[in-house]
């Protein structure tokens, strides 16, 4: 049996690869460019306090929800404590009306109805539509690739009741929607859920698990929660390399046979998974041999996830009664000078997780998305004194606004942090520093695509770029359908204890 697995990346699906892979008896090793594990899912430290880059909620963070199942197989989640928020978040208007978007269905319908009563019957379908998908569950323990006839019989049953509800929403994105809708601010608070281009079906799927309690937050960050994954690795015998970056997948009569790292240093495999960035992955460590009309048409027209700018302030003060993740209009627009312009911003209030700031202080977190990942990147590559100019500009023009909104911001400000981009690049290698890679849209639906790539045996792709959507449980999902796709084609009961 071919044993010896090479995984590029330890970002949570490479980690989830990796860790049932070696509960199956597989001999792996992760190369890892970065120096410590996670990609995306990840915190940083700066003068006492640890700024989180990743998870505002886990699916499956409750036992009501399958995927918590998943992560128990890697993690003992009862060791985790997890925060549901009462609201998923609050958008304020220039005459400081606020619309709250609490997470308990029943509370959301009455605070909109209360505030927007000229939308009543859009919110009445929108919260009909929230909670037929309360406990609905995507199929998550078999890999659909081993999908038998039965098993597409029972998923065509299990989905029955829920078909009609679930092809009208994955139909229509945000944008679209939210035009409907009267109410000015009703109209800007979908707008702000989350991406406009997402299919409405996604934001429903959201309040559902969050009405739930299965979508909470890890106390402790998104770096804390990749240690876990990264030390069951260990602990079932795997090996990390960091800081080795992989340059070059090595094909020998059209299969996989191992990987050579930037250094040079060549590592033979009988088969390599790449839980690395697609684009690169295809295009440049396969030199783009195996791909075809299909794949390459994907990376010229479907929609990626944007890129962003954290701007994160570490901030000697507390913040008992603001709402956690706050949009509000600013008097001015903030023009990030690539292109991008923002007339509201969000801000991330971490006073709910007490191990990210020292006591009686707090860390904020604003983002900014860009389309625009090429100017950040050519401006720190040709003047990086400008490129931290840029930086510190809009550093100062997100303090003043926060400072109008709270007061006590600049006069109590321990840490200032901006990630740009380039950064998301430098440190993840993502395809135009995109933060979640495909996004679920209209067009991309539930869309399938493969692991493997035409023409090259011995090799596999999983992670963000292969699953649309992406996130965190999808990257558990990817890894550890894997691991199931490579047992059946070795004939092999999977297995998912150590
Ligand atoms: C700001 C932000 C908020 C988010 N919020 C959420 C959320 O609330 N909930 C949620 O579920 N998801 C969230 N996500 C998305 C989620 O983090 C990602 O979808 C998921 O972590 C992707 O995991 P992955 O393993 O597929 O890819 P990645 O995390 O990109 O991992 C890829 C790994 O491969 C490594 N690599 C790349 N190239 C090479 C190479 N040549 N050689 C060696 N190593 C290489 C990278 O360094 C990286 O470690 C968020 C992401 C961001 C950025």
């Amino acid at each position: 049996m071919a044993k010896n697995i090479k995984i590029i990346g330890a970002g949570i699906s490479g980690l989830c690869a990796g860790c049932y892979l070696q509960m199956n008896g597989y001999d792996t090793e992760i190369f890892e460019m970065n120096s410590v594990p996670g990609g995306l899912c990840t915190s940083w430290e700066r003068k006492g306090y640890t700024i989180d880059g990743c998870i505002h909620w886990l699916v499956g963070s409750s036992p009501s929800n399958k995927l918590y199942h998943l992560w128990n197989e890697l993690i003992d989640m009862k060791k985790l404590d997890f925060v549901d928020f009462k609201e998923y978040l609050r958008v304020e208007d220039r005459d400081g009306q606020v619309m709250r978007v609490p997470t308990d269905i029943d509370e959301l319908e009455q605070e909109w109805l209360d505030k927007a009563p000229e939308d009543k019957a859009l919110i009445m379908e929108f919260t009909k539509a929230v909670r037929k998908f309360v406990g609905f569950e995507m199929p998550a323990k078999k890999a659909p690739e081993l999908y038998s006839p039965w098993d597409g019989i029972k998923m065509v049953f299990q989905m029955l009741p829920y078909w009609r509800p679930f092809k009208k929403w994955i139909s229509i994105s945000t944008g679209d929607y939210m035009k409907k809708f009267k109410n000015p601010l009703l109209k800007n608070t979908l707008r702000y859920m989350f991406i406009p281009e997402m299919s409405v079906l996604f934001l429903i799927f959201t309040l559902a698990w969050m009405h739930q309690k299965s979508a909470g937050y890890p106390i402790g960050g998104s770096l804390n929660f990749a240690r876990l994954i990264e030390k069951k690795y260990l602990d079932s015998g795997g090996k990390i390399h960091y800081g080795s970056k992989v340059e070059k997948i090595i094909t020998e009569n059209d299969r996989a046979c191992g990987i050579e790292l930037q250094n040079k240093e060549i590592h033979p495999a009988d088969i390599v998974i790449s839980a690395a960035d697609g684009h690169t992955t295809i295009f440049n460590m396969l030199k783009g041999k195996y791909t075809d009309q299909k794949i390459e048409k994907d990376y010229q027209n479907l929609l990626t996830f944007p890129s962003y700018l954290q701007i994160s302030l570490g901030v000697a003060r507390t913040f008992e009664d603001a709402p956690h993740h706050l949009y509000f209009p600013l008097t001015r627009p903030l023009e990030l000078g690539d292109g991008t312009r923002h007339d509201h911003i969000g801000v991330r209030v971490f006073n709910f997780d007490p191990i990210l700031s020292p006591k009686g202080k707090t860390l904020l977190i604003v983002l900014l998305t860009t389309d625009n990942h090429t100017f950040w990147q050519e401006l720190r590559d040709k003047d990086i004194s400008a490129y931290k100019a840029k930086k510190k500009e809009i550093a100062d023009q997100v303090i003043h606004s926060l400072d109008q909104k709270f007061g006590g911001i600049r006069s109590h400000l321990d840490v200032t942090d901006v990630s740009t981009p380039a950064t998301v690049i430098r440190y993840t290698n993502n395809w135009k520093g995109s933060f979640e890679g495909w996004l679920l849209t209209p067009e991309t639906g539930m869309k399938n695509m493969k692991k493997t790539l035409p023409g090259l045996e011995n090799f596999y792709l999983i992670g963000q770029w292969v699953e649309p959507g992406g996130g965190v449980p999808t990257a558990l999902m990817s890894g550890r359908n894997v691991a199931q796709i490579i047992c059946k084609k070795h004939k092999k009961e999977f297995e998912t204890q150590t």
